[in-house]
């Protein structure tokens, strides 16, 4: 393992290269990474970073968000398959139809979508500040969300606002059931349990926290509970472990794994270093179009 991460470190010299991963990734990536978080942190840490290569391990929708916030950057995805199922449940063109359909309206994206979902946007957001982004809008007019109808449908239970939403989802969050946390609740009924807004209705109906996987991280620092039962994928507990070991995290379901998120290994790092592949690049015009959306989001911070 030392010799690995050692030739990590030596080509990280070389290339002036930042890694960065977020908290789904595996426990191993994590620890060789220079920072790890959410979308959010992760979008504000590969806009300031001054390091000529960006080595992204997530799935692609973030090294791509990296390449629009960096355009003069080397954005490098170690696995070129690691995808989205959310993000490719809408297309450009179907962003369009829907808002040729409601005139007038604020499209607001979660940044789990394309380039060019991006580009056809208003506004960008992360789980972090989906809340915030939409009391930052000012009137009463109608607001379209994509893709995720969960994380829409918290922002509008939350804020009162008039959203439409459009009907996708996170193939990993729909796993986890309402019986999943009643069981972990029956088993463990000291736990808190903190749920991510990506999962379904019945299952933020029975929790105790709704929050990005940034603010589990922060509200387990603030709190002193010793067990929490987490309904998220499972990498975000070997971030808290870390962060608080002397608490126990119960996963509300074995199966809350992203199969794309586990696409990335050490070897596949070292590879994406040596031979500066999979290069993520973003075309000029639909990057450009797609910032004004990022831009918003990454000023627009959470309010807790
Ligand atoms: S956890 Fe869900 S939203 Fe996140 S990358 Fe995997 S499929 Fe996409």
């Amino acid at each position: 393992m030392d010799r690995f991460l050692e030739k990590i470190r030596r080509l990280k010299k070389e290339r002036n290269a930042v890694i960065l991963a977020h908290n789904y990734q595996p426990g191993e990536i994590q620890d060789l990474a220079d920072f790890c978080g959410d979308s959010l942190g992760l979008s504000i840490e590969a806009s300031k970073t001054d390091a000529d290569v960006i080595v992204f391990c997530g799935v692609r929708f973030m090294a791509e968000t990296a390449a629009i916030l960096s355009p003069d950057k080397i954005v490098l995805l170690p696995e070129k398959t690691a995808g989205c199922p959310m993000a490719d449940m809408i297309t450009a063109e179907q962003l369009r139809q829907l808002k040729a359909k409601f005139p007038g309206a604020i499209v607001i994206c979660y940044v789990n979508s394309t380039a060019e979902v991006k580009a056809e946007s208003d506004y960008c957001c992360t789980s972090s500040n989906a809340i915030a982004v939409v009391n930052s809008l000012t009137g009463d007019k109608k607001i379209l969300f994509v893709p995720d109808r969960n994380l829409g449908a918290f922002v509008a239970e939350r804020t009162g606002r008039d959203i439409e939403l459009w009907p996708g989802y996170c193939t990993t969050h729909v796993c986890i059931t309402e019986d999943d946390i009643r069981r972990a609740k029956q088993k463990y009924p000291d736990a808190v349990v903190m749920s991510h807004p990506e999962c379904t209705e019945p299952v933020r109906k029975i929790s105790d926290e709704l929050l990005s996987t940034g603010q589990m991280l922060k509200f387990v620092r603030k709190r002193s509970a010793k067990r929490y039962i987490v309904a998220t994928e499972k990498g975000i507990i070997h971030a808290l472990k870390k962060e608080n070991p002397d608490a126990e995290y119960i996963p509300a379901t074995e199966r809350a794994i992203c199969p794309n998120m586990k696409k990335i290994t050490i070897d596949k790092v070292i590879r994406a270093l040596e031979e500066l592949k999979e290069r993520i690049v973003v075309d000029a015009e639909t990057g450009a179009r797609a910032r004004k959306a990022l831009d918003r989001m990454v000023e627009i911070l959470p309010t807790d």
